[in-house]
């Protein structure tokens, strides 16, 4: 297998399918190919940004003048040490789970069902049913300018649906290699239950569709979706997009969607959201113009 670079938009890497095209996707196979690229890009003092399965991006449908490295086809590797175990920045949290689920060890079970890899979810700071991807990280192996380097837990700036590489820029951005998670010796059966139990609550509350998950954080624990319920928003459509009559808080992609159309719906949201709530919601879903 050799190095796959696309020139296609970017709505074929994303989940919600919208996305103009960028100078150009490449899809690394492996750490090696990955970090020469990397130096490459450095040296070159070339833009560019780092995405992992593209399932918390919402890209404008215009050319995009930087680069895009996906670490979805990457090898993922994963290894153990006692309880210990560390993940390449490409292996899926669906991943991380069957491998902890083999050695009987707990961590994983309520974030496998969330469809992002390792770097996307530390980076977007993943959460799921009061658990999150931090609470377990020990470690993070990045890279930065031309340098690898450790990150401890402490060192990075972290909170609900936030840390510090989401302040990335384009040039010389911190990019995840790999990290490493501290997990407890459990039953094998309670760690399947428990990932069963995710499943079927989930399956009860999130829509069918392309999406990219949820639109807006929630705002000091009221659920964003309930809001946008209670302005009357479910069902409400604007193009090829409508907001889930199952859960408000996504917006489908039902049609060949356009950024615009989307962004109508979420400016709505929001503005309803302010004049009947006097509240000011966050998205959750990274916007690229
Ligand atoms: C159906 C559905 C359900 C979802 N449910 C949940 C949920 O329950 N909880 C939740 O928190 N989220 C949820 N999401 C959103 C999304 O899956 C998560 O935010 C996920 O962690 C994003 O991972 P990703 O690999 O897709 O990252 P991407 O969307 O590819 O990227 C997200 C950010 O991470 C950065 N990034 C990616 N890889 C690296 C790297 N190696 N180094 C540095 N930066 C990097 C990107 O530049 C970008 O800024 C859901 C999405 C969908 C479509």
């Amino acid at each position: 297998m050799t190095m796959i670079i696309l020139d296609e938009p970017l709505a074929k890497i994303t989940s919600v399918g919208v996305g103009g095209k960028c100078k150009k996707i490449f899809m690394p196979e492996d750490e090696e190919e990955f970090i020469n690229l990397l130096n490459s890009f450095e040296e070159n003092q070339e833009s560019y940004k780092v995405i992992g399965n593209g399932t918390n991006l919402l890209f404008s449908d215009d050319f995009h003048d930087f680069y895009v490295i996906s670490t979805r086809k990457m090898t993922k590797k994963m290894s153990k040490r006692e309880n210990y175990l560390t993940f390449s920045a490409s292996a899926s949290l669906f991943d991380c789970y069957n491998f902890a689920l083999k050695h009987s060890l707990s961590g994983f079970e309520r974030l496998a069902h969330i469809p992002g890899n390792v770097g996307g979810a530390i980076s977007s700071g993943a959460s799921c049913y009061g658990t999150a991807i931090f609470d377990r990280l020990e470690q993070v192996k990045i890279y930065h300018n031309k340098k690898i380097k450790m990150l401890n837990k402490n060192d990075i700036e972290k909170g609900y649906h936030f840390s510090c590489f989401l302040k990335n820029d384009l040039t010389h951005p911190f990019v995840i290699l790999s990290a490493k998670f501290l997990l407890e010796k459990s039953y094998k059966c309670n760690i399947y239950k428990t990932y069963l139990d995710i499943a079927s609550k989930r399956r009860l509350s999130q829509p069918i569709g392309k999406s990219y998950g949820c639109t807006f954080k929630n705002y000091n624990g009221q659920s964003s979706g309930m809001l946008i319920e209670k302005c009357g928003l479910k069902g409400a459509k604007k193009g090829g997009a409508q907001i889930s009559n199952e859960h408000a808080n996504f917006i489908i992609n039902k049609n060949n969607a356009t950024f615009e159309d989307f962004v109508f719906l979420i400016e709505l949201a929001k503005q309803k959201i302010k004049s009947n709530f006097d509240i000011d919601l966050d998205e959750d879903v990274e916007i690229i113009k």
